[in-house]
């Protein structure tokens, strides 16, 4: 295995940019054709001045709008296990990190767990754990942990509500393995590169598995081998320059549209957070400026115009306002980042500190006051409409046909089930504005729905 990570191209690109107004409005028209953006063009944007970075603003809102119209995917993280045999060094679960107290829930909490994020209106969660699956079972291999759990996850059923769609992060696998993920019924697979900066790989991840640069960059490859073909990438901003990560994840984009045919299903863009003993998360080497952070998100819209951009409540809410009009397109909500932190105990350490706190019924509030609809769709995922045929309809932009539907829809479960009387009425209101505004084919799919929901219907989808 060698890298596709030409990280020489990547410096010389980067060096040889030249900005000047003309050349960023050609690369703003272009992106608005949805067909994306090559390496060059984001590298010019990426060195966009503060005074035209509105325009580029302007832009991704316009091609998050086009690709899947006003909707926004809420999920939230279940992380059951704080075990880990790597050494991260911007993270609180790493080995040599002893003061932090560790735990893994068993099956019985894990289903504790869901039954309150389902309780709270979630249908969609990101199963996440640390590298060492824990001493579940002396005749078990240690994904067999995993698998089990997702077996559980999808087994709770609480009045209307159950998890529809399990997305999960956890540490590569064979092909063999991945396999049995994609048996188990994930939703995406997602794991983050970190950094695609091989020296700085090596420096962050200094043991363990994890240390295996090759392993980690290849495993979206092995992933969608063994027929997992919603995978989802991401890099942790401030391990290094966020300029080339940019256009190292273009490098890793374009060798899966290469060699599988389809790109990423989202793309996420955690920064760095404080984490408990942990002094790299405090001051990492190449922190990220709030206004590099949205011109990352914002270029990354434009770039990879088909993707989900993922948000999560690493973000303060201030912060998250501004993203969701520069193209993100799912938030978490309501989260926390320590095994058992929904039902059972706080005493169990978190991975990271959270900057947003509020409640999923909060958040949906503010989403409807900025005129999104919150959306809890799983319908693509239900349906078959995965990999390559997803993106066929997401590329041309018609995959909002089916977002807008299937999101009120979600929507409007939500309103009758699980919202507080504030924002039941302010989402009713919200619902019908909507409808008047909506294309005739567009409202008419979406009002038999929703007349289906309201009749005592529930998961419908089309
Ligand atoms: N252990 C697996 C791995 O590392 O791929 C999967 C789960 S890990 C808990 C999920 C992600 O958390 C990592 O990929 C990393 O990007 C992120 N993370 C770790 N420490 C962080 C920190 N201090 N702030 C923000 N994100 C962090
Ligand atoms: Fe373990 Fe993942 Fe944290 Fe690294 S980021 S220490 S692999 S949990």
């Amino acid at each position: 295995m060698e890298t596709y990570i030409d990280e020489q191209c990547i410096v010389n690109t980067l060096q040889n940019v030249t900005v000047d107004s003309y050349a960023i409005k050609e690369i703003l028209a272009k992106a608005k054709e949805l067909k994306g953006l090559d390496s060059k063009d984001v590298a010019i944007l990426s060195a966009i001045s503060t005074e035209m970075a509105n325009e580029l603003y302007e832009t991704a809102d316009y091609i998050k709008k086009q690709i899947y119209g006003n909707r926004i995917v809420l999920f939230a993280p279940l992380y059951i296990s704080n075990y880990c045999a790597n050494d991260c060094v911007y993270c609180a679960f790493r080995a040599s990190n002893r003061t932090i107290k560790r735990n893994y829930l068993t099956m019985e909490q894990i289903k504790c767990e869901v039954e309150t994020l389902v309780e709270q209106g979630h249908k969609r969660l990101l199963l996440v754990a640390g590298e060492a699956y824990p001493p579940y079972s002396s005749n078990k291999r240690g994904l067999q942990y995993i698998l089990d759990a997702i077996e559980n996850v999808y087994s709770v059923k609480k009045r209307n509500g159950e998890i529809r769609r399990l997305n999960v992060n956890i540490a590569p696998l064979t092909v063999e393995e991945f396999k049995e993920l994609k048996a188990a019924k994930i939703g995406t697979y997602q794991l983050f590169q970190e950094t695609y900066h091989k020296d700085t790989y090596s420096k962050v991840h200094p043991k363990g598995k994890k240390a295996d640069y090759l392993w980690r960059l290849f495993a979206m490859d092995r992933a969608m081998e063994a027929g997992i073909d919603d995978v989802g990438i991401g890099v942790l901003f401030g391990l290094f320059d966020w300029k080339f990560e940019l256009l190292a994840m273009m490098q890793h984009i374009q060798h899966l549209e290469k060699n599988f045919g389809v790109g990423p299903h989202t793309i996420s863009v955690p920064r760095i957070e404080p984490a408990i003993d942990t002094p790299f998360s405090q001051n990492p080497p190449y922190r990220v400026s709030d206004d590099d952070f949205l011109k990352i998100i914002a270029i990354l819209r434009c770039a990879v115009p088909y993707t989900g951009i993922i948000l999560s409540t690493r973000e303060d809410p201030l912060m998250r306002k501004k993203a969701l009009m520069l193209g993100v397109s799912q938030i978490s909500a309501g989260s926390k980042t320590n095994p058992g932190g929904y039902s059972l105990n706080d005493d169990v350490d978190a991975q990271f500190s959270i900057g947003d706190h509020r409640s999923l019924d909060e958040v949906i509030y503010d989403l409807i006051s900025m005129g999104f609809i919150p959306s809890f769709c799983t319908a693509c995922y239900r349906l078959g409409r995965t990999g390559e045929d997803f993106m066929d309809k997401a590329k041309p932009g018609l995959i909002k046909q089916f977002c807008t539907p299937n999101g009120m829809a979600t929507f409007m479960e939500y309103l009758l089930d699980y919202a507080s009387e504030k924002t039941q009425s302010k989402g009713m209101a919200l619902i019908q504005s909507m409808m008047q505004q909506m294309e005739p084919p567009i409202a008419a799919r979406t009002q038999k729905l929703l007349q289906q929901i309201k009749k005592g219907k529930r998961d419908v989808y089309c």
